[in-house]
Order: C-alpha cells, then structure tokens, then sequence
C-alpha cells in the first residue's frame, strides 16, 4: 500500500508494518494508520471524487487501509442520506441541523464500516474465519458483511443484546455465543478463544483498521455538505472507536486540503454509563462505570479505544455531554416526529445531547450541527414501543372507532 505507511502506537510511539492481521502495540497501546497525504494528494481530487459512481465507503479507497487489488466488500456499506432537518433545527434552536441517517447501512448500523473494512482485510490475510465481541451492533454487522463475503464468524455477545440484533445473527449464520455476564466479560473470554484459535481479531479497537473503516462516515458528510464544514458534529460514544474515526476522517480532508478548518465534536454518553466523558469532564484518567442504561450499544463501562476518543474530543475542542435514559427516549420520539428517522437508543443519544446542548444555551442560534444516528430503531422494538407508547387497540367496529378517538380527544379532520 504506497499510500500507507506504519501503524504507530498512541501510546509509545513505536510503528509496525501495515499488515493486513496488524493488531494492538507490544505495549498495550492501541495503533494509528499513519498515511502518505502527499502521495494521496496526488491521487485524489474532489473533482475525481465528485465523477465517481461508487456509491459506498469503497468510493473513498484512497484514503482507505486497502490494497489496490482489494475488492470492495459485495454489501452496499455507507453513503446513507444526510438529512436537512429545518423543522428539527427549528425545534432546537439550531440555525441549521443535519441528520445522518446511518441506520441505513445494510445490517442497520454504522458498524457496518467497520465491518466491512475488517472482511477487506481479513480476505487479505487469506482468513477465512473472524471473531468479536461486540455489545451487538459490531456483530450483526460482522455476520452480515462476512456471510455475503462467504466468511465463517464467531460472536461473542452479552446476554443482553436485545433480540433484533440477535436474530441478525442467527440469520446470518454465526456461531453465537451469548455470554451470561456484562461486555466486559464477553469481551475477555472472546479475546481467549481468538488467541486460542487464531481467528482474525474484528475486537474493537485491537485491529487497528476498523476506525478507517468508521472514519468514512466523516469524509461522506463532508462531501454530501459540499465541503463546508459545520460547527459540530455530534455522535454516541460507547467503546469510542466511532468518535475516534470520525475525527480521523475528519483531520484526514484537512490533511488533503479538502476542508479548511475542523468542526467541534460532540461526544454524547448516558449518564449511567459515562466513563470517558467523567474523564474529560475531571480531567483525570477515565475509571470503569457500570453499565447503566437501556442505550445498549454504548453500555460500555472499559471503553476499549480510551485513549483515541480521549484525544479526539480533546484535540477537536470537543462537547461532552450525558443523557438520562428519559432523555434518550424523549429524542427517539422527537426524531421520529420531526424527521421520520428511527434511531435505536444508542442511535438517538448524539440527538439527545445536541438537544440538551441546546436546551442548557451552550450550543445554539447560529450554530451549524451534524447529528449522526449510528443505529435503526428496529433493532431494538422493545425499547421503542416504551419510549412511545402502544397503539389504539379496538376490535374491527366503526362505533368503538369513534369511541377510541372520542375518549383520546382526537379530532378527526
Ligand atoms: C457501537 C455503537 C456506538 C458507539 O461506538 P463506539 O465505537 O463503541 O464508541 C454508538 N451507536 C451505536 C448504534 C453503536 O452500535
Ligand atoms: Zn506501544
């Protein structure tokens, strides 16, 4: 990969070649792609990009870990729809909101990025099995993408997972290990049987390339914003990897001079669960949480990428904010009313805190903001149906109609 250069440890600084089974620094550390912009610059304009068909995070593949030879992985991954969202903004108090709709992805979540780049690169290290844990989206995902790239999975998830996402995997043809314990635990025993097995490591944060995959979610806003940069991105922050490749994309269009300033990123968390927002909010090292809240995909109390989401929300002059659960809920619904997008809780949460932002004057009147759903609604109905309640429930008889709307006060027009 000429455009590649090393994976270089955040922590100790030392660099590895960029492998195709490259994972975590001898010390610990997590690894960065570190890559050639200068030889990029001379690959990749806006204007090649702009006449290009591709119509997925592959029409990015310069800026992508991949080999020129790579195919791109056979689901349609990335490019969903960035939403004007005038009446939503209006509601805020926001000058201009826009709503990316990454629930769109083929198995419904942003994860599908990550996912696929780890098939990509899985397929160049001749593996022809992978392995994670994941709180549910990262494997949905993974047996997705890997099943249509015919790749045997297996997944670890806590018992928790709500049963879309579990269905996802059974669909797809996973081995399933559905672990009694928190993610923490899944997490372990997964990283023992993937030692144990040798299979290719799709944990989040340990391969180094699942991040890239994540970044393209920020170079597509970009160009889906004709390169005019919005005062804030906002995001749900679980193990952090998302937040960390947002702002590697990010910072990857300012290196290429695609951009001319950064935006601010707005890192959202629920209160019962929000390790590194504390640690941004203290100042101190980020400690282990509970992991307290209905918003599954970001129930995460040791975050695996630390040290990346720590950077990114500092380096990007960032926003912390935390949520209730009430809150979560409260902007599922406003989502759906205003903007017909159906976000799952950890979805809904980067919403929940640009409007509690708002609500506190922090963010407001001429502000521009982005807001990413990372997750559909339906996988997750359960909590759905709690935050917006159960339909009218009659028999098939016209006066019961007109006694249902009577007694709710529904003015029929
Ligand atoms: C995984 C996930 C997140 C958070 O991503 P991290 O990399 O864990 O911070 C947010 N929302 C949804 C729907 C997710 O699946
Ligand atoms: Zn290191």
């Amino acid at each position: 990969m000429k455009h590649v250069k090393y994976g270089k440890c955040v922590k100790c600084g030392r660099t590895y070649p960029a492998a195709p089974d490259l994972t975590a620094c001898a010390c610990g550390g997590i690894l960065d792609i570190v890559y050639d912009y200068e030889y990029i610059k001379t690959r990749l304009t806006k204007e090649t990009l702009a006449a290009r068909p591709e119509r997925s995070m592959w029409r990015y593949r310069e800026l992508l870990p991949i080999e020129d030879a790579t195919e791109p992985t056979p689901l349609r991954v990335g490019w969903s729809p960035l939403y004007d969202e005038p009446r939503l903004a209006e509601a805020l108090g926001l000058k201009r909101l826009w709503v990316k709709d990454d629930g769109q992805n083929p198995t419904a979540s942003l994860k599908d990025r990550a996912s696929a780049m780890a098939v990509a690169k899985a397929r160049e290290a001749g593996a022809g099995t992978i392995a994670c844990s994941s709180t549910g989206n990262a494997a949905s995902s993974l047996a997705g993408n890997a099943a249509a790239a015919g790749l045997a999975t297996y997944i670890f998830v806590p018992s928790r997972a709500p049963k879309g996402k579990v269905a996802q995997l059974m669909t797809f043809g996973a081995t399933v290990i559905s672990v009694q314990g928190s993610y923490e635990e899944t997490f372990e025993l997964s990283k023992q049987a993937i030692d144990r097995w040798g299979w290719y490591n799709r944990n989040a944060a340990i391969n180094p390339y699942l991040s890239e995959g994540k970044k393209t979610v920020a170079l597509e806003i970009m160009e889906q914003l004709d390169w005019q940069v919005p005062d804030y991105i906002a995001i749900s922050v679980g193990d952090g990897c998302t937040i960390a490749g947002l702002w590697k994309g990010l910072k990857d269009l300012y290196a290429i001079g695609f951009i001319d300033r950064l935006p601010r990123l707005i890192s959202a968390q629920a209160e019962g669960c929000c390790p590194l927002n504390r640690a941004i909010e203290t100042g101190e090292d980020w400690r282990p949480m509970e992991e307290n809240t209905l918003a599954d995909s970001i129930a995460v109390g040791v975050p695996r990428n630390a040290d990346k989401a720590l950077m990114a929300i500092r380096e990007s002059r960032g926003l912390v904010v935390n949520v209730s659960d009430e809150e979560i809920m409260a902007a599922q619904k406003l989502l759906g009313r205003t903007c017909g997008v159906f976000g799952e809780p950890a979805g809904v949460t980067g919403t929940a805190g640009v409007k509690k932002l708002c609500e506190r004057g922090v963010i407001g009147g001429n502000d521009t903001v982005v807001s990413v759903v990372t997750g559909n609604g339906l996988k997750d109905v359960e909590n759905a149906i709690k935050a917006c309640g159960e339909p009218i429930s009659i028999p098939s008889d016209m006066d019961r109609l007109l006694a249902a709307f009577a007694e709710r006060r529904i003015a029929v027009e």
